[in-house]
């Protein structure tokens, strides 16, 4: 596997570009809004998923496995990031998808079948079973999986485990490298992981940078995370997400970390995950593109645009505040999003 190294790994997150956004209404409020555009990290390794992916692909390398196995929907962001670093580092990747075969893929699971990506489909009560966490050994459809295509590095659906976390906390600490003044930064959460690897990486920037490790995957260690102050507002797509922000917590202790610098906003999730939206939230995103030219994805970055219209038009920040958007990509899956049933 032939994998980008730790330090160009870094270098990318540093260089993402930071867009002022020309967007009248946090004129009228007197907020500067910058957007983080990580959907530009890479062309195709767009957005949230190269960080989750990142730290995952480099325990694959260090374990020596040639495959990497993962989860998700047909119109998943991650299976299409891990599809295209198959392509890129030179390994074989596995997708295993909900549901029966269809007639006609997306055009999410076409790409990633011609970047080299083995679809797999399994019955959707099965799938539901095992992709909150990765494949392991004690689960028969290990065994089954095993046999058919051999052995594998098996990383849970959207990259959500603590390689995960550790690759977003970079998104963090890159923020924090720029040594400018923000009030807060905002971000769509999904599974919370990469709310989880931000709010982190701020609170541990100066262990993460002042980190030599000789071993390799050793730069980004964690630490605890002492500040009080909400930094990051996390804003979820998910209808019902009822115990997110403790599987959020969670996820932060796994890894030894503590804190109370993040905060969660469940009401902007428009209807829930990968569902038509409303009028008025279509009719925001056509206004606010018009407006800003930034393009946006319907399941995630929209959501967390609408939330920051609301509470800004709420004038929940004072006049003076500058506001960092996390844009975590998902541009891909826009095609055939309002002609498809999504789930
Ligand atoms: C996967 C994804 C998210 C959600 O990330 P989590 O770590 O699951 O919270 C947000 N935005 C985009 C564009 C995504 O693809």
């Amino acid at each position: 596997m032939n994998l980008m190294s730790e330090d160009e790994f870094l270098q990318r997150a540093v260089s993402v570009p930071m867009q002022t956004l020309q967007w009248e209404l946090a004129k009228r409020k007197g907020v500067d809004v910058v957007v983080r555009r990580d959907d530009l990290v890479d062309s195709n390794l767009s957005g949230n998923k190269f960080y989750k992916l990142f730290y995952n692909l480099l325990q694959a390398k260090i374990g020596g496995y040639q495959q990497v196995l993962s989860f998700g929907g047909a119109y998943s962001n991650h299976l299409y990031a891990l599809a295209v670093a198959g392509r890129n580092f030179g390994f074989k990747t596995i997708g295993v998808i909900r549901g029966e075969r269809p007639k006609h893929l997306s055009p999410t699971l076409q790409d990633a079948e011609r970047w080299g990506m083995q679809l797999h489909f399994i019955s959707r009560t099965n799938y539901r079973e095992h992709t909150q966490h990765a494949l392991s050994e004690m689960q028969p459809e290990y065994g089954e999986l095993v046999k058919i295509y051999g052995d594998f590095y098996s990383i849970p659906e959207g990259g959500a485990n603590s390689q995960g976390l550790r690759g977003a906390q970079v998104i963090g600490w890159a923020i924090q490298q720029l040594k400018a003044e923000y009030t807060a930064i905002c971000l769509a959460c999904g599974t919370g992981n990469t709310l989880a690897g931000v709010a982190a990486g701020i609170a541990n920037a100066e262990v993460i940078g002042s980190e030599i490790g000789s071993e390799i995957g050793s730069k980004i260690s964690v630490a605890e995370v002492v500040t009080e102050t909400p930094k990051v507002i996390g804003f979820s797509v998910l209808k019902g997400d009822g115990d997110l922000g403790e599987r959020i917590i969670t996820q932060q202790q796994n890894l030894g970390l503590r804190g109370n610098n993040w905060r969660l906003i469940s009401g902007y999730h428009a209807g829930g995950y990968a569902k038509k939206l409303p009028n008025v939230v279509q009719e925001f995103s056509h206004v606010l593109e018009r407006e800003t030219m930034l393009q946006l994805d319907p399941v995630y970055t929209l959501k967390m645009f609408y939330g920051v219209a609301q509470l800004l038009a709420l004038n929940y920040w004072p006049r003076g505040s500058r506001l960092i958007l996390i844009h975590t990509g998902g541009l891909q899956g826009r095609r055939g999003f309002n002609t498809a049933a999504l789930l």
